[in-house]
């Protein structure tokens, strides 16, 4: 080629730039993909949250060498800004393993797979031994009356509906049976509960979660575990050859006084508009049972790298990129609640906050709060993200912890949505653990995630 040649071609593809954003654009989400999945960073980073630290639940030791560990991490990257923001959180411990048999004979009995719910009382020190009810949910155990309730373990049985294509839908239409089920048994007269685990899958694992006593007076709480799905199966089996079936129950778990704890954040600050704040993150605790790697770890390395992402290609972003691993999401929202108190203090102007909590699985799309006007305009963007399969722009939604941010202003929420086939598989379970995160899928989500919040950068969602 001539020289001439040369400088005509570089001529016209700087026009095609100048006067065509969404090519430039292409690269530059290409550009983050090649080094997400080429040179990424977040598999090891979950790899040492998984394996090397494990499951956090707030207040514990774990959780706080995570805060230490991706403070270092982020003062690495060569932020503009990192720093700890103080939150006292609630600290529950599981104390030694639960156990629990069921008597089906004179001396003849068989283990079950349960574990306390989070917040749940422990039983007393010799066990709680009563005879058991099956009810399909709340509405069906306040239509059985006091007098079949009183004095028995009531076990909560409703599965989470299958034929539902999203499983979160299928989730929160069971969720309240491990929420409310303990305070509405109680009421009636119960002395424990046993809630079918949340999952899909039939299989050994019980699923803790957070519950909640309510108003409920401290003598008037009854443990509350969850059962595994093929324990909770054979336990409806048994109760259906024989009435009386008794349960044995044992929990030693307990509740302490709230400890100090924080959420963990890196600040890119903003080139041309760094009063216009971007959220990025996920929730830096998890419960114990596992190593939380799906539930959150991945979407606070995602996160994590969304940032590194920037630094690496060169993107300097105009508006202020955070990045926020929020603590205590499981059991009490307090990082969520803190990190918004504190951005309403300061009168801080937060323009979009993007939370991946959803699991590290294969990205899909997004959720989006926002008003019509403005889910037109990210929609638009729906093209640039084509090539690397993902489709989903669904209204409502966002994620737990930047929940609290979206009574501000004009403020865009969103989520990332991976598939969620899988995920029940090991939420809040001893399986989610590191082998259960693939790294590509992690991978593409963090990239995923980078590529919004670089599109959001540049046109703004006014
Ligand atoms: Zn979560």
């Amino acid at each position: 080629m001539k020289f001439v040649h040369l400088l005509l071609a570089i001529f016209s593809f700087a026009t095609i730039f100048a006067q065509n954003p969404s090519v430039n654009d292409s690269l530059e989400i290409r550009k983050i993909y090649d080094m997400s999945l080429l040179n990424g960073k977040s598999y090891d980073w979950l790899e040492h949250l998984s394996n090397d630290i494990g499951g956090r639940l707030s207040g514990s030791y774990e959780a706080q060498q995570a805060i230490e560990y991706t403070k270092a991490e982020l003062e690495a990257l060569g932020l503009d800004k990192v720093w700890l923001q103080p939150v006292m959180v609630p600290k529950w411990t599981r104390g030694s393993r639960e156990y629990a048999y069921l008597q089906t004979g004179p001396g003849a009995t068989t283990e079950l797979d349960i574990c306390a719910l989070g917040g749940s009382v422990p039983t007393a020190p010799t066990g709680l031994k009563a005879q058991v009810i099956e009810v399909q949910g709340i509405e069906q155990l306040k239509e059985y009356g006091k007098e079949n309730i009183e004095g028995k373990i009531v076990f909560f049985n409703r599965p989470m509906q299958a034929d539902l294509i999203q499983t979160f839908k299928a989730y929160s239409g069971c969720v309240d049976q491990r929420y409310s089920g303990a305070m509405e048994a109680s009421k009636m007269g119960a002395v424990g509960v046993l809630v079918r685990s949340m999952n899909l899958r039939i299989d050994d694992f019980p699923h803790t979660g957070s519950m909640s006593y309510g108003d409920l007076p401290e003598r008037e709480q009854i443990p509350a575990a969850a059962i595994s799905t093929q324990d909770a199966e054979y336990l409806s089996s048994m109760l259906k050859l024989n009435r009386e079936t008794q349960v044995y129950l044992k929990m030693n778990c307990e509740q302490h006084e709230d400890v100090q704890s924080y959420n963990v954040i890196g600040e890119i600050t903003g080139s041309e508009k760094p009063e216009e704040i971007m959220v990025v993150g996920g929730h830096l605790d998890s419960w114990d049972l596992g190593d939380g790697s799906h539930d959150d770890g991945a979407g606070c390395v995602q996160s994590m790298e969304v940032l590194r992402l920037f630094r690496e290609i060169g993107y300097k972003p105009k508006r202020t990129i955070r990045v926020v691993l929020f603590m205590n999401e499981e059991n009490g929202l307090r990082g969520g609640n803190k990190y918004a108190e504190v951005a309403r203090e300061k009168g801080e102007n937060h323009v979009f906050a993007l939370e991946s909590d959803a699991g590290g699985f294969t990205p899909r799309g997004f959720n989006f709060n926002s008003s019509e006007a403005q889910f037109e305009k990210i929609t638009s963007w729906k093209s640039l993200f084509e090539p690397y399969l993902i489709h989903l722009f669904a209204k409502g939604g966002g994620g737990a912890d930047i929940g609290p941010l979206g009574n501000s202003g004009n403020i865009v929420l969103a989520g990332l949505m991976p598939d969620s086939q899988r995920y029940f598989d090991y939420h809040h379970a001893a399986n989610d653990t590191f082998e259960a995160v693939n790294k590509r899928e992690l991978e593409l989500g963090a990239a995923t995630m980078a590529s919004l919040m670089y599109l959001v950068d540049q046109y703004g969602l006014d």
